[in-house]
């Protein structure tokens, strides 16, 4: 599911003598954001979002403070990026912080950001996650020996962890390690770490 989330942010306003023209910068920036939605929980985890592209600025000379002016100025200055629609929304921020500033009466100069960030959301499922995280705490045979782990034995099934026919182990983040297999068939069915209790992820 994708979506877009516009913000801005003015940076600088100020007023100038009424001989000085109206002066209006635009940076525009572009990020990417992921959302990760658990399908049961509903709960969101998101990752910091990612830079799409430099910023770019832009900017214009005002002789109206009108939609329409504005509107065409923005769209003239932002041909060939997929903008169209943005323009309204900008158009109707900077005439309204135009008419704020004295327009007709004073000079001023404007100046504002607009943060496009493209949020993309993946619904991941438990059984999913369970996967990758049994995946990446996975030890190898002599490294379950070097932690003089070898003799032990699962808690979940009680056979030894270095049992050849169950031979791939996991090593959790609470650092309690289990069979591969057994840990799989318990995350079906509980969110914890069968010794500690330890919550596995949101
Ligand atoms: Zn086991
Ligand atoms: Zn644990």
């Amino acid at each position: 599911m994708n979506s877009r989330k516009v913000e801005f942010s003015i940076i600088n306003r100020k007023e100038l003598s009424p001989s000085q023209p109206n002066s209006v910068i635009v940076v525009i920036d572009t990020k990417s954001e992921e959302i990760f939605e658990n399908p049961t929980t509903g709960h969101q985890t998101r990752r910091r979002p990612t830079q799409v592209s430099p910023p770019f600025l832009i900017d214009i000379n005002l002789r109206s403070s009108s939609h329409d002016h504005i509107r065409t100025l923005l769209h003239d200055r932002l041909v060939g990026y997929p903008w169209g629609c943005l323009c309204d929304i900008l158009a109707t921020k900077v005439s309204t912080e135009a008419i704020n500033l004295g327009f007709g009466r004073n000079g001023f100069t404007l100046t504002m950001t607009v943060t496009v960030t493209y949020q993309t959301v993946f619904v991941t499922s438990n059984v999913e996650k369970s996967l990758r995280m049994v995946l990446l705490g996975r030890v190898k045979a002599e490294e379950l020996k070097s932690l003089k782990m070898d003799t032990e034995s699962c808690s979940i099934c009680l056979e030894n962890l270095s049992d050849p026919k169950l031979i791939h182990v996991t090593r959790m983040t609470c650092s309690h390690v289990f069979h591969n297999r057994c840990l799989l068939e318990w995350l079906k069915r509980k969110n914890t770490c069968p010794l500690c209790r330890t919550e596995l992820y949101d």
